[in-house]
């Protein structure tokens, strides 16, 4: 007869295969069911890879932003190699899933780290070209260790295997890619997020990415001395390039409609809101910033942090303040 502890010890071998099997089965599936971004087809060439709202993290990667990439006739173009090593591997494997051509090139849409940080993949694995805007080249040289020091805190062991490494190519104001079967060019924006950011302009498509020039759906951040800047940039996208189809820096993909809005609209009702509040007898700009009603903005990720909000506004009463004194 057996005992009971018998019957248990020949139960565990099959408990063990049992719980193996749950485990890697609820791990497929929470793979599965929380990439950390989202591939989106948008026309037969053209592909949004769209992230997280949210900050760097050891989840994704780094890769808290939308980045895409373009089918051309004879290989990929990819832009933005992604928050790391790990991210840009992500990135390679999801332009994979969709074709077998080859990535010819990476486009560093910016010198924010999640523009640029996979490059050295890219080049020494995947063996692609990375080409960047020469203020693009300049911010990544001015603030890679910086960025780099942030991503080990951010990213944690998550960052293993990142190497800086710098265009290939640079440009500068505009450029055409050499790619077969789609007209691909680079412009420069001027500066808005930060002075390097670029579009990439598909004239026929009439479709654009827009690295950090707009933001959808998550508040934007103001640095000090770029507001004024990013309004420009953003009404040359409007009124000069006028696309239909609009991949942003963060968030989904969007009409020009909604890009403005979010973006475009946001900036103008703190120019306008400061101006108004320096009218009224505001001494300074962070008294100018307080009269500032950004309530329209509160559909948007981020809208929460007062802090957040309080830095966008007293940065651009700063440039209006200094136009007006
Ligand atoms: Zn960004």
């Amino acid at each position: 007869m057996l005992s009971r502890a018998s019957v248990f010890k020949s139960a565990v071998p099959w408990l063990q295969i049992f719980l193996a099997a749950l485990l890697w089965a609820s791990a497929t599936v929470a793979q599965a069911a929380e990439p950390i971004f989202k591939t989106v087809k948008v026309t037969e060439r053209v592909y949004a890879l769209v992230g997280e709202l949210t900050q760097r993290s050891p989840a994704n990667l780094g890769n808290n932003m939308t980045s895409g990439f373009v089918i051309a006739d004879d290989g990929v173009v990819v832009v933005d190699s992604g928050g790391s090593a790990e991210g840009a591997k992500l990135i390679r494997q999801a332009v994979r899933a969709v074709t077998d051509k080859p990535v010819r090139w990476v486009v560093n849409s910016g010198g924010q780290d999640h523009r640029w940080f996979g490059n050295d993949y890219f080049q020494r694995v995947v063996g692609a070209r990375v080409i960047a805007s020469e203020p693009g080249v300049l911010d990544m040289k001015a603030r890679g260790l910086q960025q780099y020091e942030a991503a080990k805190v951010n990213l944690g062991e998550k960052v293993a295997g990142t190497v800086l490494a710098y265009p290939d190519v640079t440009f500068s104001k505009r450029h055409k890619l050499a790619v077969n079967g789609v007209d691909i060019e680079l412009i420069e924006s001027g500066g808005a997020h930060t002075r390097a950011d670029i579009f990439v302009w598909l004239p026929k498509e009439k479709l654009v990415f827009t690295g950090d020039v707009v933001f959808v759906d998550r508040l934007l951040g103001i640095q000090p001395g770029m507001g004024l800047l990013w309004i420009a940039a953003l009404s040359y996208l409007r009124d000069e390039l006028r696309p239909v189809t609009v991949i942003p820096g963060h968030g989904g993909v969007a009409t020009l409609g909604k890009a403005m809005k979010d973006s475009l609209g946001y900036l103008t009702l703190l120019r306008d809101g400061a101006a108004q509040a320096f009218k009224d007898g505001a001494f300074d700009p962070v008294e100018a910033s307080q009269a500032i009603d950004q309530t329209p903005f509160s559909y948007l990720v981020n809208f929460t942090d007062a802090r957040f909000r309080s830095n966008n506004a007293i940065r651009m009463a700063e440039e209006v303040f200094a136009g007006i004194r």
